[in-house]
Parts: C-alpha cells; sequence; structure tokens
C-alpha cells in the first residue's frame, strides 16, 4: 500500500505570548514536533514528496510569508537535523522595517499606548468609527479590519494603516520579532541545498477578491522578484490564507503563464493521491506537542470550530437574532461551520454565495451555489443578506441600488 502524504506549513518560531493570530509556534515545541516528525514520517523537501512512490508515510516541512525567526531560529535546527524546508515568502516585505498588515493591525488594536475612544476611517465615502475601548471592542475593530484588508488594494490598505497610526499616535517601525527575512538573508539561504524558496504575492491579501490586473501583478512582481534576490527560478508558490477564496481558475491560469508548477493551500488533510497541482493541501500548524500533536496530526477531529474562529475570525453567534433567513459566503470549511451554527438555530439557509462558480458545482450541503450576480439579484428583491466574510464591495455596491439593511456579519 502506498504511504501517507502530508504537508505542514508553519510562519514564526519564537515567543507564543501575545500571539493574536496564532501564528507562532514556541522553539521548544518546534523542536519536539520535528522529532516526531523525523520518528513517524520521512522527511522529504517538496519536489521529493511530489515524487515519491514508497510505502512509508512522508511529510513535507514549509513556512510561509517569509519572518525573519526562519533565519535566526527555525532554520538552524532543521540545518543541524538535514530537514528540506520550503520557504514561501512575501516579496513586498523584504528589506522592510514596518509589519505586514495583517500584524500591524494586531500592534494597531492592541499594543498602542495612547488612550482612543474610536478610530475613524472613510470607507467608500462613509465614515466608519471603529471602538477601541474595552477588550471586546478592540477584538472586534481586530476581526473588521482584517476582513476589511483582505478585500482592498494594497495602496488603500497602507492609507488606511498610516491614518489609523496618526490616530493611535504610533510610529510606523514594527516589532523587532515580526520582522521579515531581509535579502541578503535570502540570497544565503538560496544557496543552500535544503532550501527551496517559493512565492507568496507581494503584500498578502486574498487574490480571489482582487480585480484581475491586481492579482496579476500580486503574482508576477513576487515571482520576478524573488527571482531577482534568490538568481533561481521559482517555480512553487503557496496561495496567502490558503483558503477557498484565495484562489480561482484565472489565478491559477496566470500562476501556470508565470511558470508556477505546484500551488499550496491550507487544508488539514493528506494528499489525495491524484491531487490536483494548483490546489495542493498543507497542515496549519499551532504550538501543540505531545499527545495533542499526535492526534491533531492524525486528521481526524483535528481542528476545533474555536481553532477555526480565530484563524479565520469568523462570525459571532450573536448577530444570529432575528433572523430568519440567510446567504452564506464562501464552500469551504468556514461555510460549513458556519451553516452547522445557523442550521441549529433553525435558521434557513437561502444559498451559499461564491465569487467564481465551477459549473461541476451545483449544490454544497444541499442548498443552491450561486455566483455574486445572482446574489445581487435575489438582493434587489429581498434586502437581507448575511455573510460570513463580510465582502466590502458587495456591501458598497448594495449599498448604492438602495439596500441598506444589508447585515454586516461582524
Ligand atoms: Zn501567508
Amino acid at each position: 500500500m502506498k504511504g501517507k502524504k502530508l504537508i505542514v506549513v508553519y510562519h514564526r518560531i519564537g515567543d507564543t505570548t501575545c500571539d493574536y493570530n496564532r501564528i507562532v509556534v514556541n522553539r521548544d515545541v518546534f523542536i519536539s514536533q520535528l522529532d516526531y516528525f523525523q520518528e513517524k514520517y520521512l522527511v522529504l523537501s517538496l519536489d521529493e514528496l511530489q515524487n515519491y512512490d514508497g510505502e512509508s508515510d512522508c511529510i513535507a516541512i514549509t513556512f510561509d510569508d517569509g519572518y525573519e525567526d526562519f533565519w535566526t531560529t527555525a532554520f538552524p535546527i532543521m540545518e543541524t537535523r538535514n530537514i528540506p524546508v520550503t520557504v514561501f515568502v512575501c516579496s513586498g516585505r523584504i528589506d522592510q522595517s514596518d509589519e505586514m498588515w495583517m500584524n500591524e493591525i494586531i500592534r494597531m488594536c492592541f499594543f498602542h499606548s495612547k488612550y482612543v475612544e474610536k478610530i475613524h476611517l472613510d470607507f467608500c465615502g462613509n465614515n466608519v468609527a471603529l471602538p477601541l475601548k474595552s477588550a471586546d471592542d478592540r477584538v472586534k475593530t481586530y476581526n473588521t479590519l482584517r476582513r476589511m484588508f483582505c478585500q482592498i488594494g494594497n495602496e488603500k490598505k497602507k492609507q488606511y494603516i498610516e491614518s489609523i497610526q496618526k490616530q493611535l499616535g504610533l510610529s510606523n517601525v514594527g516589532r523587532s520579532e515580526y520582522r521579515m527575512l531581509s535579502s541578503t538573508q535570502i540570497v544565503e539561504l538560496a544557496s543552500n541545498k535544503l532550501i527551496t524558496i517559493g512565492a507568496h504575492t507581494v503584500s498578502h491579501p486574498l487574490l480571489g477578491e482582487l480585480d484581475e490586473i491586481d492579482f496579476r501583478t500580486e503574482i508576477q512582481a513576487s515571482i520576478h522578484s524573488i527571482e531577482r534576490i534568490s538568481n533561481k527560478k521559482v517555480e512553487l508558490f503557496s496561495y496567502p490564507f490558503g483558503n477557498i477564496n484565495s484562489y480561482n481558475d484565472k489565478i491559477i491560469q496566470v500562476l501556470q503563464s508565470c511558470g508556477i508548477k505546484r500551488a499550496y493551500t491550507v487544508e488539514n488533510r493528506a494528499l489525495y493521491e491524484d491531487e490536483y497541482d494548483y490546489t495542493i493541501p498543507r497542515i496549519y500548524m499551532y504550538n501543540v506537542e505531545g499527545e495533542a500533536l499526535e492526534s491533531y496530526m492524525d486528521l481526524g477531529d483535528k481542528n476545533t470550530d474555536e481553532d477555526k474562529d480565530r484563524y479565520f475570525g469568523m462570525g459571532e453567534n450573536d448577530k444570529l437574532v432575528n433572523i430568519d433567513k440567510v446567504l452564506i459566503f464562501g464552500i469551504g470549511q468556514n461555510a460549513t461551520a458556519v451553516a452547522n451554527r445557523v442550521l441549529q438555530k433553525n435558521i434557513k439557509i437561502i444559498a451559499f454565495v461564491v465569487s467564481e462558480k465551477k459549473e461541476q458545482e451545483r449544490t454544497f450541503m444541499g442548498h443552491e451555489i450561486w455566483n455574486i450576480s445572482e446574489m445581487i439579484k435575489y438582493a434587489k428583491e429581498e434586502p437581507i443578506i448575511i455573510k460570513n466574510n463580510q465582502d466590502f464591495r458587495i456591501v458598497e455596491k448594495l449599498s448604492k441600488m438602495g439596500k441598506n439593511k444589508v447585515h454586516w456579519w461582524i
């Protein structure tokens, strides 16, 4: 019988206190995870894993984003063990002193010292006030910013960040532990036989939410810049966030035209035997060890709903009051979790909505799948919409049509 193939994805190795978006694994825990992998699996590079045809279970290790602690902490440990690894680097973050936007919004919401009750943003001509008074307020504002920033271009994000920093009296120099790899470090890493460098866009957007011109630039520019710095051809890519909204057929076509031979998502399962090369799943690594690690890697019920909530910033139950029907955005594992909650509360699901509908996907969990224009057509008659990931562009479209009774799932 053929062996099981697994791929794991890490982000940072270091201090796990104040790790709001759960991207950090503690150094000692990381070592115990490597011990476990080496004992239980054949540890291979992504290329070796792809071509492996034997009977042993095997695993490949990847890192996303390109944090500096890969250089200072993670790789030295892996190098002494001769473990191959692929690092997917965000090209726009190389040599920068400010933080990547997902971390910057955490710094802004939780680590500012000035007392500010609310921050104000001009969003599509509306003044949006985001509260920062209580601990709950800060969590809510963080979730709102996170969803909002997933759906806007890089320039707009920079403007918002600058404006919030100004209101909070924060400088734009990031926390040192969130620093990213420098070009000098990348040059050296790329020359090491154990390391493969892949691309991960320029600015870490949710690609499926961008216009074609923007996702094309994010992909092409990141590949070119990493090829220039590393002096090697880039053939592997990982999707920022790695969920169902991170890719579609057009995005995959662009990757193919740029010479990318395989692309990786985040989905906690083993590879299928005939896995499609442009949506290869990877298991998201948390700070777990011992028995918890074993059951996590078992890929049974490895992910709790709570974990998904924290990582993907899903909606809250208390928004589900006085509502009798919903539309749910997406058809991935988040959407499934939202749908299960909704059904528990006896709320009717009208349909699932995706940005790009595939011909073969007509229903999900027994309900119709709609594309955005079908949803907007429906919204003309019925103004109530609930989504599990506030799509601000849709909200904007609907408010232009005079449909103001849109419920945002915050
Ligand atoms: Zn990433």
